[in-house]
């Protein structure tokens, strides 16, 4: 009699266990696929605190780190960056801007979050006039669901007060041969029409999820400079150190 019993026990334990582990589960952190619980926008504290920030300085070359170096000097007279563009950085945003659909848009909240406080922890970031994104390539919008710097903008935007983006800048042509990143060698960026009469005479926030060669800030910054910009600073969620603006057609 003890056999059928223990079995009996053994099922309604395991239909048991199996309830229970319904009931307690959580799906492991996006990045390491541990399960910890202590997370936020799906992702665990640890890989949230193991996300560094960037060694940029205002008074070093951007390019190659040093000073009086030579290298051309941005159009830009500042730039700010929350997270170096590595290991865990470099995870976070791409779990940000690869996935499929903005399946991961959680993370554009506490990622713009970073980026406002290192934004606000320098005075000269008050005092702007307009935010202007970069915009992703067409066709990656269209695959990704979102453009990821102007909904980065957004949020950034409204964690700080500064005034909403403005989408003054277009991507046309077509996108570059590399996955993951944006380059556009085959792609230009123009500022839309009614752009110069906003510009004009004003400090504006030039603002990227990623900085890798510069190329592309360089371009859309000259884009602003041109449209008679009186300043432009730049906000990058993340920088690539060292990275040489220096190849002439790179456009990151
Ligand atoms: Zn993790
Ligand atoms: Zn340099």
């Amino acid at each position: 009699m003890a056999v059928p019993f223990s079995r009996r026990a053994a099922r309604l334990a395991g239909r048991a266990a199996v309830g229970l582990s319904d009931l307690v589960f959580v799906p492991g952190c996006l990045r390491c696929g541990k399960f910890r619980s202590r997370r936020r926008a799906g992702v665990c504290l640890a890989c949230w605190a193991a996300a560094r920030p960037p060694l940029i300085s205002a008074a070093r070359c951007l390019d190659c780190g040093g000073t009086g170096c030579g290298h051309p000097e941005p159009p830009w007279s500042w730039m700010t960056a929350a997270l170096a563009y590595e290991e865990a950085g470099r995870d976070l945003i791409r779990l940000y801007k690869f996935s499929d659909q903005g399946g991961r848009l959680p993370l554009a909240r506490p990622l713009a979050g970073l980026l406002a406080a290192a934004l606000q922890a320098t005075a000269i970031s008050l005092d702007i006039d307009l935010v202007v994104p970069v915009p992703s390539h067409r066709a990656r919008r269209r695959d990704r669901g979102f453009d990821a710097a102007g909904h980065l903008a957004r949020h950034v935007c409204a964690a700080t007060g500064l005034p909403r983006p403005l989408a003054l800048i277009r991507r046309r042509g077509r996108r570059g041969p590399r996955a993951g990143a944006d380059d556009g060698h085959r792609s230009d960026y123009l500022l839309r029409p009614s752009a110069g009469r906003q510009v004009a005479g004003r400090t504006v926030l030039l603002l990227d999820d990623v900085c890798t060669t510069g190329a592309t800030l360089r371009r859309c910054a000259g884009l602003l400079a041109e449209a008679g910009a009186l300043e432009i600073r730049v906000a990058v969620l993340a920088f690539t150190p060292r990275r040489s603006f220096a190849s002439p057609a790179g456009m990151e």
